[in-house]
């Protein structure tokens, strides 16, 4: 067989229709303005909207925003009138971002906090219906804990970049990605207030990583 995780996920992003004008512009103009490219791939940020259908979410909390990419995806599933507010520390990537997110044409449902986010997360108001975490991976476990008092029963928390090709489960990794990476499973595994949680591995695009998802107990 001569196909790649990386050509499959291409063809889903095709034979779905994954991705929009706006969505592969705001890609090119996140490239453009020189941001890495490490925004979540199409198939995974349709992923996202998904989970933010189904959990009827208005409200979403992002950390992490980069040049807006999954942003768009998660703000056009809030609908209008919803919001999603995302953390970011450089200000170049929430300038991008904040042009990103305007030219999508759901800017007005997108409000962009510019700093560390430990310092922006206890600013924000709740309750928000689902959070991504998608920042520095050290701070995995404080971003989550200074999410819940934000959360409501029937929250869902997905947490991005949680296997790193397959670093996660390898004993003789020890680098401070991936200990933020075990922490916040830990914590996922040890909160009561956390149930459902579950890792989903995933190939593509973008090599092989996964998502830790989580729903917030009923009571
Ligand atoms: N969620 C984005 C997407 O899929 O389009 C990708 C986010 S990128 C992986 C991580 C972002 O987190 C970067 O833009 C980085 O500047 C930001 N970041 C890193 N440390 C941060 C911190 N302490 N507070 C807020 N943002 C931070």
């Amino acid at each position: 067989m001569s196909t790649t995780p990386a050509a499959v996920d291409t063809w889903f992003v095709e034979h779905l229709a994954l991705e929009d004008d706006a969505l592969r512009r705001a890609r090119e103009r996140a490239r453009g303005a020189g941001l890495p490219d490490i925004a979540v791939a199409p198939a995974h940020g349709a992923l996202l909207a998904l989970l933010a259908r189904l959990a009827g979410a208005r409200r979403v909390l992002e950390v992490g925003t980069l040049g807006g990419y999954s942003t768009i995806w998660l703000a056009r599933a809030v609908g209008p009138g919803g919001l999603v507010t995302t953390l970011e520390i450089d200000p170049h990537h929430a300038e991008v971002a904040r042009s990103c997110v305007d030219a999508a044409g759901i800017g007005d449902r997108v409000e962009i906090l510019l700093g560390p986010a430990l310092e922006s997360l206890p600013t924000v108001a709740g309750p928000v219906d689902l959070v991504f975490v998608d920042a520095d991976k050290q701070n995995n476990a404080a971003y989550v804990r200074a999410a819940l008092p934000l959360a409501r029963p029937g929250t869902v928390v997905v947490v991005d970049n949680v296997v790193r090709d397959g670093k996660v489960a390898d004993p003789a990794e020890e680098s401070a990605v991936v200990r933020g990476v075990r922490e916040v499973v830990d914590l996922v595994a040890a909160d009561p207030r956390l149930e459902a949680a579950t890792a989903l591995q995933t190939v593509g695009a973008k090599g092989w990583d996964g998502f830790l998802v989580a729903l917030v107990a009923q009571s």
